[in-house]
């Protein structure tokens, strides 16, 4: 299991995610930003309307996956 927080995936608190792989980790950003926005949490919307356009420009946002996988990559196991 590995550690990333909601900072390390660009966003703007420490919620700390945890997975077995970076997809699991880049998930559970999905999911929180979401939650976020559905609060009315302003300081979440940039990294929300980050993660939307990466849906919508997969081929953009693949430097983006390599860099959140390459991190994942490189933290220490728990
Ligand atoms: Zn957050």
């Amino acid at each position: 299991m590995k550690t990333m927080t909601c900072r390390q995936l660009g966003g703007p608190c420490d919620l700390a995610h945890r997975g077995e792989s970076a997809d699991d980790v880049i998930n559970a950003q999905d999911r929180h930003l979401k939650e976020a926005e559905r609060a009315g949490d302003a300081a979440h919307l940039p990294a929300r309307e980050e993660m939307r356009s990466r849906w919508r420009h997969p081929k953009r946002a693949l430097g983006w996956y390599r860099d959140a996988k390459q991190a994942f990559a490189d933290l220490p196991e728990e």
